[in-house]
């Protein structure tokens, strides 16, 4: 199968217009400094014009014996002017002055335009960051992380080619080409016609070629971060690929798409010189035609020769930046395949919308109301049907069912990663949609069966969600979570780093960490998804018991397959395979009591790993 042809088109696409507004928009905070890039740029052409001078100083004042133009008499001192001496010093100073303002002149420019794009990018970056944080887990899980990573990394730095390198180039250029016109026009205005006559063609070719062009900057770009998608999916998942010995596989994955994406920037790549031979022949045809006519219309004797000399060095500088703005349209296409797939990642919505007036919490209580909630994802049959059941402050709430009936689902629902089609859930009485959601999160300590952690020490782990715990809340925490003891054993103790998402941990070692962030969180509800389910029964008789020290005082949701763990709940709930509840008398009546409590083996197959 074709790599290529796996492409779906996105769902909606910004019309050009809508994508240079919006590109201004996110430009517009620097529009001083892009003016001041502009005005560095204009310095550029009057400073060259000196570089000559001297020379001409020299020549014709220093070894010839013409007289000084006015002006420098009038600006230079007289003793500078006095003798033939005086003045080849004065020659020789103005050469490097000149230099030093031109160096200058470009040492500010290049400093104001990485800042200026620097910034730029940072800004965007930054936003684009925040979106993509406020998208929900889901999102990501079906794109792949990779893609909103190339998305940031690689797709925002066109913010500022477009604004910085795009437009002024552009400017500059529109400026020069009606100057020249003028002039051309003063000169011989049926010459001026002719030249411009190239005008409509290169027009029409760079449109022909802008459409051509995006299209292949679209696909280069989206079988690029395909590939990066591949890396960073065998990359996480390296231990499952070796165990399987799938590494060719992977690879040859990788390098189809990957050549495909070369071959997508080859294309570019010819099109790109294509339009360039194209614009290159259109205006030497028009320099063809202005020497045909022109020197007719000398022997004519409507036009000067010197004229026509004259008409011929302006007519490259007007076709110079003609040439410019054919070839920038060509090498904006890319920048804007880039800003646009920026920009449709930050068009995706967040699953689930903030109030209008949302409601603050300071800490919750922890009734939790659930009530007629159905809910299942995408289009597909519901998972949870008709769910309602109430729970008071305090309360512990056992949540068993078959794998693959929702358990998890309900506990996403009460965090809100997803919101209800129908029915709806209460948190103190008030609606979860209701709630600020940044509040709302905060009223949640989460366990879950294979914790995360992060590429930081053990330490700031556990402070995770109380980044400014002191030293003492997090070992205290640790104690708590009976984490301590092994903690001081690591290297560096608290210090020590966890690398790559806890791989040098066994799994009760980051479960205690995880537990011990959850102490130090002191959320009112505490979610609890089958904590305990990979490690062994003395390793989870030490976390049952940190937990059950963290439970108290807390309403609890325990999701758990070993039945042991649920005898201390208050309320138990069993999930059917249609997505109805039972609430269970005792755990006897669950229909996983065949196991037993305290067995060690699930009662179904785990999924499969990875
Ligand atoms: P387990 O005991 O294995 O953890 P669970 O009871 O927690 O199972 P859930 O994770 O809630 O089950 O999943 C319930 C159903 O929803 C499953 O059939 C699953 O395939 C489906 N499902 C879960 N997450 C998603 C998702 N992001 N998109 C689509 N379907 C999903
Ligand atoms: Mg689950």
């Amino acid at each position: 199968m074709n790599v290529e042809d796996l492409e779906h088109k996105p769902r909606h696409r910004l019309n050009d217009g809508a994508l240079y507004r919006r590109l201004l928009r996110q430009a517009r905070p620097f529009w001083l400094h892009i003016v001041g890039l502009f005005v560095l740029g204009l310095l550029q052409t009057p400073l060259s014009l000196l570089v000559p001078l001297p020379l001409k100083i020299v020549v014709d004042n220093v070894l010839g014996s013409e007289p000084l133009p006015d002006i420098a008499t009038r600006v230079l001192p007289a003793a500078w002017t006095s003798s033939p001496a005086a003045l080849l010093v004065v020659a020789a100073a103005f050469v490097v002055l000149v230099a030093l303002l031109m160096q200058l002149r470009q040492l500010g420019a290049t400093v104001l335009r990485t800042w200026t794009s620097e910034r730029m990018v940072l800004d965007f970056r930054a936003r684009l960051f925040r979106h993509v944080q406020r998208l929900s887990p889901v999102y990501h899980e079906k794109k792949g992380a990779a893609d909103a990573a190339y998305r940031i990394q690689r797709d925002a730095p066109s913010v500022h080619y477009v604004a910085v390198d795009g437009v002024i180039p552009f400017v500059t250029a529109t400026a020069t080409i009606v100057s020249m016109l003028y002039i051309v026009v003063r000169l011989d205005w049926q010459l001026a016609m002719v030249a411009c006559g190239v005008a409509p063609i290169l027009f029409l070719a760079s449109r022909y070629y802008r459409v051509r062009l995006r299209q292949r900057a679209r696909a280069a770009k989206r079988l690029e971060s395909r590939a990066l998608s591949i890396v960073q999916e065998v990359l996480t998942s390296l231990r499952v690929v070796k165990a399987f010995g799938q590494e060719d596989r992977e690879q040859n994955r990788f390098t189809a798409t990957s050549e495909a994406g070369m071959r997508q920037q080859v294309r570019l790549a010819a099109s790109q010189a294509a339009l360039d031979l194209l614009v290159g022949v259109t205006t030497a045809l028009g320099t063809a035609a202005i020497l045909f006519l022109g020197t007719r219309h000398v022997i004519d004797g409507v036009l000067s020769l010197g004229d026509l000399l004259l008409v011929m060095s302006y007519l490259a500088q007007l076709y110079d930046p003609m040439k410019t703005i054919s070839r920038k349209v060509a090498s904006l296409q890319n920048h804007l395949a880039s800003a646009e797939r920026a920009f449709a990642l930050l068009d995706e919505l967040p699953d689930v919308p903030e109030a209008d007036e949302p409601v603050r919490i300071e800490r919750a209580r922890g009734a939790v109301v659930f009530r007629e909630v159905t809910f299942g994802y995408d289009d597909e049959p519901p998972v949870l049907n008709g769910v309602s059941f109430a729970v008071a402050p305090g309360q512990r709430v056992g949540i068993v069912g078959r794998t693959g009936s929702g358990k998890s689902t309900l506990l996403h629902l009460l965090t809100r990663f997803f919101d209800p089609e129908e029915g709806e859930i209460l948190l103190d009485g008030v609606d979860l949609r209701h709630c600020a959601v940044a509040d709302l999160r905060n009223q949640f300590a989460i366990v879950l069966q294979d914790p995360v952690l992060f590429s930081t020490t053990v330490g700031e782990n556990i402070a995770y969600a109380r980044p400014n715990a002191t030293a003492d809340d997090v070992v205290a925490a640790a104690r708590a979570a009976n984490a301590h003891a092994f903690i001081t054993e690591l290297p560096d103790g608290y210090d020590t780093p966890i690398h790559e998402r806890g791989m040098r941990l066994s799994g009760g070692e980051r479960q205690r960490i995880a537990l011990a962030r959850a102490f130090l969180t002191d959320a009112p509800v505490l979610l609890l998804d089958e904590p305990t389910s990979s490690v062994d029964v003395g390793t989870e008789a030490g976390i049952m018991e940190a937990m059950e020290r963290l439970m108290h005082g807390r309403t609890t949701f325990m999701v758990a397959h070993r039945l042991g763990t649920l005898k201390s709940c208050d309320i138990l709930l069993q999930i059917e395979p249609d997505g109805r509840l039972r609430h269970l008398e005792t755990l006897e009546d669950s229909d996983l009591r065949v196991l037993g409590p305290d067995t060690d083996a699930g009662p179904a197959p785990r999924k499969a790993a990875g």
